[in-house]
């Protein structure tokens, strides 16, 4: 049998919305209300009035609480994976905390979520790294982290970021393509594959 061409995707932002969950324990943590658009940096701290300890309080309240299993899903997330799961298999990498595992497949399984794998990186490591050590070749990659997306794309492999107020930028990446919606990768991706 022929093998599954793979397409990789980060969890966070692109497979559940996150950052409402977030913003909501980073209140219960400080009593400070934020509003997403305020978020234009991806480290919390460093857009915010809040420090790093804030940030950590929030992500152990987050564990503690079972929240990484029940978060919302991004539109269109679910329906595509679905439908690239045809002709693709599915690696899943993210930077959540390891510890943060069982409830993520949790959260996979309960919702239908198609994936061959699921790789967490350590903490302060880059996606490209990780990727460069697979045994296997990833075709497209779908990502919200700026400085990710953007080590990804220039290493060749086509990303897809999708547009957030925190990895908003000025310049053009060769191989990174900012879009709206998964209805846009899903186009892209047929019309590339096809
Ligand atoms: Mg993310």
């Amino acid at each position: 049998m022929e093998q599954k061409k793979i397409i990789g995707t980060d969890f966070d932002g692109i497979i559940t919305d996150t950052d409402p969950v977030f913003r909501e324990y980073i209140k219960r943590v400080t009593g400070k209300q934020f509003y997403r658009e305020q978020i234009t940096k991806y480290f919390y701290e460093e857009c915010l009035p809040i420090t790093k300890d804030d940030v950590d309080k929030a992500y152990q309240l987050m564990l503690e609480e079972n929240v990484w299993s029940r978060m919302e899903l991004v539109k269109g997330a679910k329906e595509t994976l679905l439908a690239l799961a045809e002709d693709f298999d599915i690696v899943i990498i993210t930077a959540r905390p390891a510890d943060a595992r069982s409830q993520s497949e949790e959260f996979l399984q309960k919702h239908g979520i198609p994936f061959k794998e699921i790789h967490f990186i350590r903490e302060g490591n880059n996606k490209i790294n990780l990727i460069k050590e697979f045994p296997f070749k990833i075709e497209a990659f779908i990502e919200d982290r700026l400085d990710f997306a953007r080590g990804i794309a220039l290493s060749g492999i086509k990303t897809y970021m999708l547009d957030y107020p925190w990895n908003r930028c000025s310049g053009e990446t060769d191989n990174l393509y900012r879009v709206n919606s998964w209805k846009e990768i899903k186009e892209s991706l047929s019309g590339t594959f096809s």
